[in-house]
């Protein structure tokens, strides 16, 4: 009964490290890259499995998060949707690889000609709980400042010492004021 149990515990902690891949629709592929060429006509040459390649697009005027979905030989099929983007832009920013492939094709056929594509996104990494930056997921030490990565750093997206930090400042700041409360009624 022990046994199992400890076994059961040790598979979900390896678990909570994992990074869930996801899956998303590329956005904007009904319209023309500025070259001319028509995202239609390339998602027709594409295949499901087929990896993709993710650019950041930092002076995106609509959107600063903006990532371009490009084919392997950098054409642009479209972009990833803008809540999608908002959670990927950091995680790209920081180093951290993230991979993209062809998931599923839509359209293409009589009634429904508009093609689509979904995508499936891998994220491969934590984030340093010593200096913010991007590790991969089975390194046991940070590449930016050394420091050791164990079980304790929170998969990437799920990072909570900014809170806790914030919390530990409120929580002086009132025993500050109590205790000048305290301090000014004994005179
Ligand atoms: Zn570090």
């Amino acid at each position: 009964m022990v046994k199992k149990e400890r076994r059961a515990r040790a598979t979900s902690n390896l678990d909570s490290q994992m990074i869930e891949p996801f899956h998303s629709k590329i956005a904007g592929v009904t319209r023309n890259n500025p070259d001319g060429t028509s995202r239609q006509e390339l998602l027709a040459q594409c295949q499901i499995g087929q990896s993709l390649k993710l650019v950041r697009e930092p002076d995106n005027s609509v959107d600063e998060n903006a990532i371009m979905v490009l084919t392997m030989d950098g054409k642009q099929l479209g972009y990833l949707n803008k809540a999608i983007a908002a959670h990927v832009a950091s995680k790209v920013d920081k180093g951290i690889q993230v991979d993209c492939e062809i998931s599923d094709l839509t359209g293409g056929e009589i009634g429904k000609e508009t093609r689509g594509c979904n995508v499936k996104i891998t994220m491969h990494g934590l984030i340093c709980n010593h200096c913010g930056k991007g590790v991969p997921a089975d390194s046991n030490y940070c590449l930016e400042c050394g420091g050791a990565i164990d079980s304790s750093d929170k998969p990437a997206g799920e990072k909570t010492g900014t809170k806790r930090g914030c919390l530990g400042c409120f929580g002086f700041i009132v025993l500050a004021v109590i205790l000048i409360v305290v301090l000014s009624n004994l005179r």
